[in-house]
């Protein structure tokens, strides 16, 4: 990734992506909470959005989010859908971790403070994507699912499709309990790298990094269109916010993409 210092919200974009025509993309910074801190959305919080918006190139009003709820349930995004969440929480899509759009102007956002945010990109057949992958989500396959998505229900080839796998927290801070172990090791014991080895407690380190990148190649996203930011979020927590690290005085970042129509955008 690299970042882009802005002086009203500086923030990140993956390299990859930024060479894929026609979309806008960004993962934003511990410059600004652009989650809703108290359960509801604050001025300072959309202070923050506005912000953000005007740093990145789009309009605010062209947000879209979804209520996540560690699911691995995906929606179809449509123009009328800009603006749903964007400032308010009620009109967020109910119980959706990942969006998937080919209109233009709607620009899909997920938000992570340790949660891994993917965003995915099909620059031939136009399409964009936005996952939202914690640890359940990781589990559940989403951002597999979605990629399936893209292919079979807006015809993407697999071969095109490019991903940004953003901070979040790293192998190096993530330890699970042997409850939550147990579930990844049934999944992913015989791939050497995933999971650290279990301490005296049943406690070990998981890579869910690694783990979403094996997802994607799995349904045949080439590898040299893969880029994981490789940031920690807990270790990095000046730069992004960290609910291991600040517990529930966490903010929220945000990871979004959007498809340009032919007259907007650089
Ligand atoms: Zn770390």
């Amino acid at each position: 990734m690299e970042k882009i210092n802005h002086i009203l919200f500086p923030f990140y974009r993956f390299e990859n992506l930024s060479a894929c025509r026609g979309i806008l993309h960004f993962v934003s910074t511990a410059a600004g909470n652009i989650g809703y801190p108290d359960g509801e959305p604050s001025d300072r919080m959309l202070v923050a959005r506005r912000r953000l918006a005007v740093a990145v190139g789009f309009r605010p009003e062209a947000l879209c989010l979804g209520q996540q709820v560690h699911s691995d349930h995906i929606v179809e995004v449509k123009r009328q859908d800009a603006g749903r969440g964007a400032m308010d929480r009620e009109s967020r899509f109910p119980e959706t971790d990942a969006l998937v759009t080919k209109e233009t102007g709607v620009c899909l956002m997920v938000l992570a403070a340790d949660c891994v945010p993917i965003l995915l990109c099909d620059p031939v057949k136009k399409v964009v994507a936005a996952v939202h992958a914690g640890w359940k989500g990781t589990l559940a396959g989403i951002v597999e699912k979605t990629a399936t998505v893209m292919q079979d229900r807006f015809n993407c080839c697999a071969a095109d499709i490019r991903a940004g796998i953003g901070p979040s927290i790293g192998k190096c801070c993530f330890e699970v309990g042997p409850e939550v172990a147990v579930l990844f090791q049934q999944k992913w014991k015989s791939f050497p790298g995933i999971l650290g080895p279990v301490n005296s407690l049943g406690k070990c380190h998981i890579d869910l990094w690694e783990i979403n990148r094996r997802q994607l190649l799995a349904v045949g996203i080439r590898e040299e269109y893969i880029e994981v930011a490789g940031l920690c979020t807990k270790c990095h927590s000046e730069e992004f916010f960290s609910y291991r690290r600040s517990g529930n005085d966490a903010g929220r970042f945000g990871a979004g993409i959007m498809l340009l129509g032919d007259n907007e955008g650089e």
